[in-house]
């Protein structure tokens, strides 16, 4: 059967240190997969690696069947299915919501602007900010400009979304908003693979969840199970520090 994403004995070294050591994981199409872990683990060099931001030092990336890490394969044309939600939400900040939203869609897929325009307004309106389209990012709270990057990946018609730590960046009181989007985009089916440090998002909205620590993979189960009775010490450990 094919995976969603496969990962294959991935290896990343930066010059001499190995970030990620040997990481075997797959997301199934229609799955939730968070990623959990401390500071340093590896996690978004993982993300990073699925897309090619980040060349493998070693092992095999799969999406959708297609192997990435094969130096022939079209990482373009493999990327366009691929959604990216940062951390920073990366708007373009002198151009409007409904802008940002646009222009991939008109460089990348070469759609027309009537026709941009009115599947950027959708997707707008989708993640609740379809009020917003001729804002400037500036003049939106940190959760509006986190939607709005989502609407900008959604618009693209992803076949799946990596988000890597999507709420770090917001004041707490804007969390419940962009978890609330993910939580809908999950219950429709997308695949998704998210890091992210809410674990009640994981525990309630993962199929599975992943913890890494320093590199590897030390536990990778059903989301209540690993969240709720680790069977790791290091898991354990690290649950109970953010818990
Ligand atoms: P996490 O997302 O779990 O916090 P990262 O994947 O960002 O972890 O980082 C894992 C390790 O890789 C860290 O030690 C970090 O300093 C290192 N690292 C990440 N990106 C780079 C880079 N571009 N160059 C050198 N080292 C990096
Ligand atoms: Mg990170």
């Amino acid at each position: 059967m094919t995976h969603a994403i496969e990962l294959q004995d991935l290896h990343k070294y930066f010059g001499r240190n190995e970030v990620l050591k040997g990481i075997d994981m797959t997301v199934d199409t229609g799955q939730v997969v968070c990623v959990i872990g401390p500071s340093g683990s590896g996690k978004s060099t993982l993300l990073r690696c699925v897309n090619l931001l980040e060349q493998p030092t070693r092992g095999k990336v799969f999406v959708q069947g297609v192997e990435v890490t094969d130096p022939d394969v079209d990482i373009d044309a493999v990327r366009r299915h691929i959604g990216m939600v940062f951390q920073q939400f990366n708007l373009f900040p002198h151009m409007t919501v409904l802008q940002n939203v646009m222009i991939a869609q008109q460089r990348v897929l070469k759609r027309g602007k009537s026709e941009a325009e009115a599947i950027a307004r959708e997707n707008l309106e989708k993640v609740g900010v379809g009020a917003k389209c001729d804002a400037l990012p500036g003049q939106l709270s940190g959760g509006q400009q986190q939607r709005v990057a989502i609407a900008r990946a959604l618009a693209m018609n992803p076949n799946l979304m990596l988000f890597d730590e999507p709420t770090s960046a917001l004041d707490p009181e804007l969390v419940g908003d962009v978890l609330a989007v993910m939580r809908q985009l999950a219950e429709e089916g997308m695949t998704m693979l998210v890091v992210t440090h809410e674990m009640g998002f994981a525990r309630q909205v993962a199929d599975r969840v992943v913890f890494m620590d320093g590199g590897v993979v030390v536990e990778d189960g059903d989301a209540a199970q690993v969240i709720g009775d680790p069977q790791q010490e290091r898991t354990r450990a690290f649950l109970h520090r953010v818990l």
